[in-house]
C-alpha cells in the first residue's frame, strides 16, 4: 500500500507543480486526487496576469476558510475555520510559505468562520485586519470571541470596519471590494457577513461568508454588479443562501460549498444544488472534495481537488 502512495505521488507531483497549486509535499501525497485535463488547459492558456493568482478553499470540517495569493505576491485570509482545524490549517498556510497575511478578513464572529484566529493572530504577521461591527446586542460572548479581541489589542490590531463599498485593495489587475454589509444591524448574525467581490484580471471570484437572503436581497437591490465566475456560496450551501434572485445576478460558472462530511445541520441542502444544477452551475463541495484550488490568470480558471485537508494533521 506505502508503495502504491509513493508511486502516485511521484507520478502527480509534477502535475501539482506544473498547474501551481503547491502544497507541502506530504500533504499534497496524502490527497492526489487531481483533475490534470484542467491544470493542462490552464497551462496551455496565454497569461494575462505575469504571474498566476491561487484561490484556496480550505476544507476546514464545517466551516469556512479561503485564501488568495495574488500575482504580485499579497495573501488575503478570508476567515479561518474551527478551533479544531486551526492547527492544521496554521500548517497549510506555513507550507505555502506564507509567513505574512497582507489582508485578513473575518466575514462574522460565528465559531465556524473565526475558530482558528487566534492561531492565525499568533503564527502571521498580520496586514490590514477586516471585520464587521456588530450591534451591541448581537456581539458574542463567547470565550473564543473575547479571547481573539484580547490577542489583537495584545498584538495592537485595529480592525477595519467591513461595510458595503469598502476597497481593500486595488493594484496588478487585481482588486477586492465588499458589497456587503450594508446595514448597521440586522436579526441575524450572518446577515452581518463581509461579502468579498475579488476581481483578478477579467476573472471574478465573491465570497459571501453565511450571508443569508436577507443581506442577498439588498445586494440584489443595491443594482451594484454581483457577476461573478466562481461564487462560495452562503452559509455552507444552507437553504437560507443562494436564493434564487441572488443566484440569476451572480450567474457563475462554478460555485464552492464549504462544510464538514456528515454535518448535523444537513448543509448543503438538495434545494441549494438543485438550483445551482438547473442553472447549469459546476459545484465544488469540500466535504466531497477536501481542499480545493482555482487558479487563474485572469483569463482562464482551473481547478483542482482532493487536496490536503486542514482536518487531518
Ligand atoms: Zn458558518
Amino acid at each position: 500500500m506505502k508503495k502504491i502512495l509513493r508511486l502516485l505521488a511521484a507520478v502527480l507531483a509534477p502535475v501539482l507543480l506544473l498547474s501551481g497549486c503547491q502544497l507541502p509535499e506530504d500533504a499534497a501525497a496524502l490527497n492526489p486526487r487531481t483533475n490534470s485535463s484542467t491544470a493542462s488547459e490552464a497551462t496551455a492558456s496565454a497569461a494575462a496576469l505575469q504571474k498566476k493568482a491561487s484561490i484556496w478553499y480550505f476544507d476546514v470540517g464545517q466551516g469556512d476558510s479561503e485564501l488568495l495569493q495574488l500575482p504580485d505576491g499579497k495573501t488575503v485570509l478570508i476567515d479561518s475555520g474551527t478551533s479544531e482545524s486551526a492547527k492544521g490549517l496554521v500548517k497549510l498556510l506555513k507550507g505555502l510559505n506564507i509567513s505574512k497575511l497582507d489582508i485578513v478578513i473575518a466575514t462574522h464572529p460565528h465559531a465556524d468562520h473565526i475558530g482558528g484566529m487566534l492561531q492565525v493572530l499568533r503564527n502571521f504577521e498580520i496586514g490590514q485586519y477586516v471585520m464587521p461591527r456588530v450591534a451591541d446586542d448581537d456581539v458574542p460572548t463567547t470565550k473564543l470571541y473575547t479571547n481573539l479581541l484580547k490577542e489583537m489589542k495584545k498584538k495592537k490590531i485595529t480592525a477595519t470596519q467591513a461595510k458595503a463599498g469598502l476597497t481593500l485593495l486595488n493594484e496588478s489587475g487585481c482588486s477586492i471590494t465588499l458589497l456587503a454589509p450594508k446595514k448597521a444591524q440586522y436579526t441575524k448574525l450572518n446577515n452581518y457577513s463581509a461579502v468579498a467581490m475579488v476581481t483578478i484580471g477579467a476573472k471574478k471570484f465573491l465570497f459571501t461568508g453565511d450571508a443569508e437572503k436577507e443581506s442577498e436581497q439588498e445586494m440584489v437591490k443595491s443594482g451594484v454588479s454581483l457577476h461573478a465566475d466562481v461564487l462560495k456560496c452562503g452559509h455552507h450551501g444552507s437553504k437560507t443562501s443562494t436564493t434564487t434572485a441572488f443566484l440569476k445576478a451572480v450567474s457563475p460558472t462554478a460555485a464552492v460549498i464549504s462544510c464538514g462530511r456528515g454535518n448535523d445541520y444537513g448543509f448543503p441542502a438538495p434545494q441549494t444544488l438543485s438550483h445551482l444544477k438547473s442553472a447549469g452551475v459546476k459545484i465544488y463541495r469540500t466535504d466531497e472534495q477536501k481542499t480545493i484550488c482555482a487558479q487563474t490568470d485572469g483569463k482562464t480558471i482551473s481547478f483542482e481537488t482532493g487536496l490536503a485537508s486542514a482536518t487531518h494533521t
